[in-house]
């Protein structure tokens, strides 16, 4: 049961950023090959070395204790994870949780929506970076753009609050959809928001620095077809939203490059394996599953861990799309 003092807790870190938003990758497997994601040959982790469900689901609760009470379930694919409702169910009742967030590629929503709207998800962030079936395919290598749409329509009807679309855009990929995307959004009363690819892991599929389209261009390119206004909304990421007025639509850019947000940077994330990374395009981490195995059931040791590692949190990251990557993890290792 949360006290009071538990939930009046905040995580500060040394630059005075309240980290009040955790993004938990429950596996970095996925059904999917996003060339801009993973190499086509990927070795994952051996599944001996995964937290378990219940670890994941207690480091969560740690998190909701000390103020994070934004959680957001990804990965790899995080729906592939076998029985992971449980895990939705677990951290959906958690006393002290504000808000269960998703992201997915889509692949499994048709069949799970409604499971997931009920175990207490009140957002999905969908990733859809075509419209166009073939492209699609080579994008993700694999993916089916039919099973994503009958997904998108599956969480439409699940009634959550807000369903939200991701896009990576990429130059000469599908640059010149992004009007499109966004009618789509448009049409389907959702958000949309345009990511900038970031330098993670060696992909061998494309030069990162000869693909990049900045956000910049992508909001000149929307602003030939609908007009944006700005707008101060945030949903406690780091995109900043347009609307376009007459619809529902917000759109969003993540600009990593061209418009660096670590300085109202509120999150941390923990992979599949239990590494607490304190900064997304750093290395700087925290072996959490050695603290939940070496100190079975043991919530104080765990939350004090997670205190302490607010004092390595990195003022910011530093992406270079020239050369070889820093950070040689990819994506799927920490979910975005
Ligand atoms: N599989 C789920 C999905 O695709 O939505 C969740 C995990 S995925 C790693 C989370 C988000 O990261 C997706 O929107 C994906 O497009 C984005 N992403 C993956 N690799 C990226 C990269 N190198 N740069 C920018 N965004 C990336
Ligand atoms: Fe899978 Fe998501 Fe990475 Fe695509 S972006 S390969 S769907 S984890």
């Amino acid at each position: 049961m949360n006290t009071l003092a538990e939930s009046s807790e905040r995580l500060v870190d040394k630059f005075g950023r309240t980290v009040n938003y955790v993004r938990i990758s429950v596996t970095d497997r996925c059904d999917f090959r996003c060339v801009y994601c993973m190499a086509e040959e990927m070795e994952f982790v051996p599944r001996a070395q995964l937290l378990t469900l219940e670890e994941l689901g207690l480091i969560a609760r740690a998190f909701t204790e000390l103020g994070a009470g934004k959680v957001r379930i990804t990965g790899g694919e995080p729906l592939v994870r076998r029985n992971v409702i449980k895990l939705f169910r677990d951290v959906g009742a958690l006393p002290g949780l504000r808000e269960l967030v998703l992201t997915t590629n889509g692949s499994h929503l048709e069949q799970m929506a409604d499971e997931l709207r009920a175990a207490g998800v009140r957002r999905v962030n969908i990733s859809l970076d075509s419209l166009d079936a073939g492209r699609f395919r080579r994008i993700t290598r694999v993916g089916e753009l039919s099973v994503v749409m009958a997904g998108i329509r599956a969480a439409l009807r699940a009634g959550f609050e807000r369903v939200k679309l991701n896009s990576v855009i990429l130059k000469h990929r599908n640059h010149d959809e992004v009007a499109d995307l966004v009618r789509f959004a448009v049409e389907h009363g959702i958000d949309i928001s345009f990511i900038e690819e970031m330098p993670l892991g060696i992909i061998g599929d494309h030069d990162r620095a000869e693909v990049y389209y900045s956000s910049d261009e992508i909001r000149a390119d929307l602003e030939r077809v609908w007009t944006l206004v700005p707008t101060t909304e945030t949903t406690g990421g780091p995109s900043r939203y347009f609307r376009i007025p007459g619809t529902g639509t917000r759109v969003g850019f993540i600009s990593p490059h061209s418009h660096n947000f670590c300085e109202s940077c509120n999150r941390v994330r923990l992979t599949c394996e239990g590494r607490l990374l304190l900064c997304l395009g750093q290395e700087h981490s925290v072996d959490l599953r050695h603290v939940v195995r070496a100190h079975p059931g043991d919530m104080q040791t765990l939350k004090q861990a997670i205190r302490d590692s607010m004092q390595i949190k990195p003022k910011g990251h530093e992406f270079n799309l020239s050369g070889k990557p820093v950070i040689f993890r990819h994506m799927n290792v920490t979910g975005g």
